[in-house]
This record gives structure tokens, sequence and C-alpha cells, in this order.
């Protein structure tokens, strides 16, 4: 709908009136163009700074989750790509890379982080294609935050010893890296940058449902023109991501996904030499007490668990009401989830969009149907959903106890489970009675009431009185099932650099 027409030229009637909702506007479709970027029908595995197909030749389908739609087909590699992957970034990391003067390979991630803001548009597009988050945040999160994960390490590259004063760093060599479709930039922003900042070579294995801001990434690689077997990327099973883990010239691993496979990923690298950093799933207390301002907490508790649709490692899956505002609460929280836009992607009003996959989709649905067969009460927003693709209403419970499966099991989706506390002793314990510790909210006007919780919080991250904000600078990681180790800030860099005074690969 643009302003210059006049109401009788516009196409829909009943749009021009008042909308389903009772609003007087309704927003009109406003999607972004996609003639602009180009999507390969075939991707071959980045090995070298070459595509090449796997050995033997097979392929797997990469759809667009808002649609259904074939986007691509990707290079399913075996064990023989893995070896010829690893032996690229060994030879890169021993002949070139790790010899280079830091100030050398910052000029390389300067270089990278400059192309991918050029190309940004490019980046969103692809990204919200892939994985079904709205545009408006691939544009305005995703790609900007990854850019600045490669600005921040390049600034680190050159300045090791300063970091780490009184030690004498060192690369550790090859990284084998594995990250989910969620953030599936950014994760490969954060696992890269701090690598190759730190003289490492990298293998990346992407989700196989979302791999191809990866591929377009390989693309930023040749026209930086890194050289050859500094970054490979190979798609493939989960059982390629072991095959990579497992391989003995592989000197450091870093995983981002399910609590399950981090698990198995523990298992397979203990009694190696091999360094390891585990990001793995959470199941965040929101924490709001009676001072809280509250139109604030109503934008942080939304933005806190329907950002990304939920598919948030740190989502703030629990909020913890104070009883006394319990009921003013919920009255704004179920109005500002009926204005909540779900739909296309592409479309920059969407404030919802895809579900990642139909397996993702089946979990969601599985872990909402437990909450009301075990008593919860269920809101949702009546909006109307696309015919295709993989959507699924926000949705709110209340009633929710602490035995309930919602409250418990991470469910990486749109999905609110609503608790209360009286007393801020009663909210430390009721927030930290999960298996996880990733990270938290709270929601307080006392500066006091702040560090306490902080302090009592068992979570990684616990953000005051906002949530979900990431920064390069600022480490972020759980402990308990949420993993340990940490990425971003000077603590991730750690996690790629050998530190002991003898050397850990004896070199
Ligand atoms: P996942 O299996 O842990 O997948 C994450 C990554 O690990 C993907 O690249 C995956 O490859 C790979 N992988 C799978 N099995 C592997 C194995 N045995 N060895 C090595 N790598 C392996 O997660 P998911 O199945 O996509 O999602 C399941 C649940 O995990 C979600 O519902 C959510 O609760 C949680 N999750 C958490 C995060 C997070 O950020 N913490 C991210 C994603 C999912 P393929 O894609 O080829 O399987
Ligand atoms: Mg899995």
């Amino acid at each position: 709908m643009t302003l210059t027409k006049k109401p009788e030229s516009r196409p829909a009637a009943a749009s021009w009136g008042l909308s389903k909702r009772g609003t007087p506007w309704e927003y009109a479709a406003a999607p972004e163009a996609t003639d602009h970027i180009e999507i390969r029908r075939e991707y071959g595995l980045f090995i070298d700074n070459a595509f090449a197909p796997s050995r033997p030749k097979e392929t797997f389908e990469v759809i667009n989750p808002a649609t259904e739609e074939t986007l691509s087909r990707v290079a399913k590699a075996s064990k023989a790509d893995v070896n010829r992957a690893v032996a690229a970034a060994r030879r890169a990391h021993d002949t070139v890379w790790s010899r280079l003067p830091g100030s050398e390979r910052a000029k390389y991630l300067y270089r990278i982080a400059r192309i991918m803001q050029e190309r940004s548009r490019e980046f969103a597009v692809v990204e919200t294609m892939n994985s079904g988050k709205p545009i408006k945040e691939s544009r305005d999160v995703d790609v900007p935050l990854a850019a600045a994960h490669f600005f921040y390490y390049a600034g680190w590259a050159d300045k090791l010893d300063y970091a780490f004063p009184g030690r004498t760093p060192r690369s550790l060599g090859v990284a084998a890296q594995i990250i989910p479709w969620n953030f599936p930039l950014l994760m490969l922003a954060w696992k890269i940058a701090p690598a190759l900042a730190a003289g490492n070579t990298v293998i990346l294995k992407p989700a196989s449902t979302t791999p191809l801001t990866a591929y377009l990434f390989a693309d930023v690689v040749r026209q930086a023109e890194l050289p050859p077997g500094v970054v490979n990327i190979i798609t493939g099973p989960g059982e390629i991501g072991m095959e990579l883990i497992r391989h003995p010239d592989v000197n450091k691993v870093a995983f981002t996904g399910s609590t399950a496979v981090g698990k198995m990923i523990g298992r397979a690298v203990a009694g190696s030499r091999k360094k390891l950093t585990l990001e793995l799933g959470g199941k965040a207390a929101n924490i709001v007490f009676d001072d809280a301002p509250l139109d604030q907490a109503i934008e942080g508790i939304i933005n806190g668990i329907y950002f990304n649709q939920g598919e948030v490692c740190c989502a703030g899956s629990r909020l913890f009401v104070q009883e006394s505002i319990y009921e003013p609460l919920l009255d704004k929280l179920k109005a500002r989830l009926s204005t909540l836009r779900v739909g296309d992607p592409l479309d920059k009003n969407t404030d919802v969009g895809a579900i990642n996959s139909a397996g993702q989709l089946a979990k969601i649905a599985e872990l909402v149907q437990s909450g009301i067969e075990e008593g919860a009460e269920i809101f949702q927003p009546d909006c109307v959903l696309p015919d295709k693709g993989f959507f699924f209403r926000p949705t709110l419970f209340t009633g929710v106890s602490q035995s309930h499966r919602i409250a418990q099991e991470e469910i990486f989706g749109p999905v609110l489970s609503v608790l209360t506390f009286r007393t801020p002793e009663e909210a430390i314990e009721k927030a930290n009675n999960t298996p996880y510790g990733l990270s938290a909210g709270v929601w307080t006007e006392k500066g006091s009431r702040i560090f306490k919780m902080v302090a009592a919080m068992k979570a990684g991250v616990v953000w005051a009185n906002t949530f979900n904000r990431f920064d390069p600078t600022s480490p972020f990681g759980g402990y308990k099932e949420s993993g340990y180790g940490r990425e971003g800030g000077i603590h991730g860099l750690g996690a790629y650099l050998d530190l002991s005074s003898e050397g850990a690969n004896g070199r």
C-alpha cells in the first residue's frame, strides 16, 4: 500500500477499512527484492579456495522453509572429502597462515569484514530465504553482527602478546567447526573470525538445512584473496561432522547445537589433545519484578522469545512474573502478542518468519501439545498463517508448573511459558531449577537488586532491563548442560590459542 495512491485505486478494499484485528491500518506487503542475488543450482565443497564435487559425487537438496521450494543442491561430503579438507587446512596452517605476521592476517580479516558489509543485502536475502528468519532481523542483526565479529577479531590479530601478557600465544593448528541452522552466518563468523585471527585454519560444517550463506561466504574468501586452504567449508550429515571431529590431524573442535550432540562430541574428543568449546541448549529465565518499567519489559519479553521464531539457544523461554503485577503484565503481553505479524520472511514488516524445517516444526508442535495435555492454558493470537511453509503461531502458556515439559525442555520455537513468584529468593530458586545455564534476564528498577540477581543466576550471560543483546567484545557461553568455553571477546580469542609454556602441539 503506497500513500500516494488514491483510496479507490487500492487493490484490496478490505485493507482500507478496519482490519480483522480492529486496527485502522493494515500493513500492505513490502517484500524485499530478490533479483539482485544469485543462488547457484549446485554447490560443491569449498576446499583450497575451489568448489569441487564430493567424491563420489553426491548431493542433497536445500529448500526455502517459507515456501518449501528447492533453492539449490549441495555436495554431500564423504570421509575422503573430510581427509582432503583437513589436509588442505593443515598445509595452509603450517606453510602460510601461522607464519604470517599478525598484522598481515588482520588485513585479510578487515577485507572480509568490508566485503561482507558491501554485500550485506545479498547476505541478508540469502540468509532469510534459506533459514526462514525475517529479513529485518537478517538485515539489521545477523549480517551487521557477523561483519562486526570480523572487524573485532581483525583488531586482535596483531596484538596477541598484549591480549595475554607474559605468555607466548601460538595458534592451535586446524580447527573443526560445526554450526547450527538458527544463525547460520553469525555462527560462522563467531567461529571463523577468532580462529583466523589467532593463526589457525578452519574446516567449517554448516547445518544441512542452511549451508547457503556459508557458500556465499566462500565467495568472499576468494574475493579477499585468502591463501588457499585457510577456510574450507564442507556440507554433509551429522556423521560427517563426527568424522571431521575425530580426524587425528584436527587440533581444535568448536560446536554449537543441541546438548545431545554436544555430549557425543565431548565423548569423542575426550582423551585426545584437542581443545574443545561447546555452546549448547538453554532454557533461560526472564524475571520481571513489580518495580520494572512495564512497557519496556513487555518489549523485552517479546524480543526474548519471539526473535528468530524463538529458535535461539539463549531465548527467554521461561517468564517469571512477580505475582503482584501478573494480571496487568499478562494483559499487555497478550495484546502485544496479537500485533506480531507472522508470515513471509522476505516481507520487511514481518516479525515472526518460518520455522527452519518440518522436523523442528513437528518438535515444537509436539511440545506444545504436551503443554496442553499436562494442563497449562494456551494463548495464541488469531493470525492467518501462510498455506505453504513451516509456520507456527506465537504461543504463550499460563498456569505452567515447574514440572511441565514446557518448563523443563528446550522448545526452540515461539513458545513462552509463564510462571510466577513472590520473593526474589523464590525467583532465584525457580530460575536455577534447570539442567541448563546459558542466559537469564532481570527486569527491575533497583540497581542493587540487579547485582544480587546477576550473582545468584546460574547462567553464563545475564541481561538487565534488556534481552538478546550481542556484541563481539562480550564473551558468550554457558555452563552445566549449556556447554563450556566462551565465544566473543578476549575469552573467545583464548579458546583458539595455545597459551601453555611448552606448546600443546609440541611445536
Ligand atoms: P544438532 O543435531 O545438534 O545440529 C547442529 C549441528 O551439528 C548441525 O551442523 C548438524 O548437522 C551437526 N550434527 C548433527 N549430528 C551430529 C553428530 N553426531 N556429530 C557431529 N555433528 C552433528 O541440532 P538439530 O538436530 O538441528 O536440532 C535439535 C535441537 O537442538 C533443536 O530443537 C534445539 O533444541 C537444539 N539446537 C540448539 C542450538 C543452539 O544454538 N544451542 C542450535 C540448533 C539446535 P546436520 O544439520 O547435518 O544434522
Ligand atoms: Mg540433529
